[in-house]
């Protein structure tokens, strides 16, 4: 299929008459056996297990096809794995590249396990993690050392919201060392506001568990690579036991049908919140990559095809415990919970010392509160209403 345009793929894609058969979507194929009708039928799916044949339900069932298929016609790679969470999408993606001496550069302002998966696992394996400051652009250059195997990059920021220079960090280590082995988690962009492998990149990883899912009812990983790292990431997964549930991949497959409609009214919806909270008295920044006071916005507006609903903004004020508690529990329409991604709003706050705690490179430099929304499909008004209240809460 020559290039169809995005909202047409993501309908399109992976719905093959054989993953389908017949039916509008895949069918659900649960199974760990798949029997083979011959000995020379079982000899050509070993063969070629590796290539969408019905081999045995850890290499996939129709349904996970279904899914991968679909996220290579979106991502562009030469195949994709599957993960039952992005945290073990992350940890595999990266234990399959390394082995004990190695060294591992990664964003300083990463979602919070992929950095911890760095200080504890790799390290107890003897490979060593610099954390960089995501702002670092080519300086990167420079922390590159023979041993480096992986540059693992976030953008934007967890939390924070830096939008990286991709394309100047992605050429500054190509020109150290062609061979490292670059990945980024591209959760925020759904894998489709920002195309990481047109960009250079090898892996992007996601957390499918939340756009791709979207109804905050699933738990998904999913890494596309290129084809210089599809064979050595496919296989290590596999016998690192990565896959999951046949139901999981179906919801997740449906759930892409619908992801454009879903990201253009968490964008349109975002953008004029975050707006309204750049004119509000209490409000000292909006870290909106849409908004010019977002560190990267230049970035921002230059590689990505779009937003979604997650950003955050800092107060001028440092809430006290009790302001905190007050301002927090009082929402109607964001609710207080981790992950994002859903139909629903969010909202969760950080102090900036707690911040820097897990900010080994990349500090912040405000001292007020950071909140952090997710603009679900909610009407925008009834949000608006909501943040205001919260402010009035805070004046008493
Ligand atoms: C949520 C999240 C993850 C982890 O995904 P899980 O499915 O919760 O394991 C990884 N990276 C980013 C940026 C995330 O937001």
């Amino acid at each position: 299929m020559p290039n169809l345009k995005m909202n047409t793929l993501l309908v399109t894609a992976g719905r093959s008459e054989r993953v389908s058969q017949g039916s509008v979507n895949p069918v659900i194929q649960r199974a760990s056996s798949l029997v083979f009708s011959s000995v020379k039928a079982k000899k050509e799916a070993a063969k070629k297990r590796t290539n969408g044949a019905l081999f045995y339900g850890r290499r996939g069932t129709l349904t996970h096809f279904a899914l991968q298929d679909a996220m290579v016609a979106l991502e562009g790679g030469a195949g994709c794995t599957l993960y039952p969470c992005g945290a073990a999408a992350v940890a595999n993606s990266i234990l399959s590249f390394v082995k004990s001496g190695d060294h591992v550069l990664m964003t300083g302002a990463a979602y919070e396990p992929s950095q911890d998966f760095c200080n504890i696992i790799l390290k107890d394996m003897n490979i060593s993690t610099t954390f960089y400051d995501p702002l670092i652009g080519a300086g990167i250059a420079d922390l590159i050392t023979p041993a480096t195997k992986v540059v693992f990059m976030e953008s934007p920021s967890s939390v924070t919201m830096e939008v990286q220079d991709i394309p100047a960090m992605v050429k500054a280590i190509r020109s150290v060392n062609p061979e490292v082995i670059i990945m980024i988690d591209n959760t925020w962009a759904a894998g489709i506001l920002f195309k990481a492998l047109e960009h250079d990149i090898d892996i992007s990883i996601q957390a499918g568990t939340k756009y791709i899912v979207g109804h905050s009812d699933a738990m998904l990983g999913t890494a596309v690579a290129n084809a210089r790292c599809w064979d050595q990431l496919r296989e290590r997964s596999y016998l690192m036991g990565q896959m999951v549930d046949a139901d999981t991949a179906y919801v997740a497959a449906r759930g892409l049908r619908t992801m454009a409609v879903r990201l253009k009214q968490h964008q349109e919806s975002s953008i004029k919140i975050a707006h309204w909270l750049a004119a509000r008295p209490e409000v000292e920044r909006v870290n909106h990559p849409e908004l010019p006071s977002c560190k990267g916005h230049e970035f921002y507006k230059r590689d990505f095809k779009g937003c979604n609903g997650l950003f955050s903004f800092v107060l001028k004020d440092k809430l006290s415990d009790a302001q905190l508690a007050e301002y927090l529990d009082n929402f109607h329409h964001f609710s207080m919970a981790y992950s994002w991604g859903g139909y629903e709003s969010l909202i969760l706050a950080n102090q900036p010392e707690e911040l820097n705690a897990i900010r080994p490179a990349g500090k912040v430099d405000f001292n007020g509160t950071l909140v952090r929304v997710h603009i679900g499909l909610e009407d925008c008004d009834d949000l608006i209403a909501d943040l205001a209240a919260g402010f009035e809460r805070l004046k008493n």
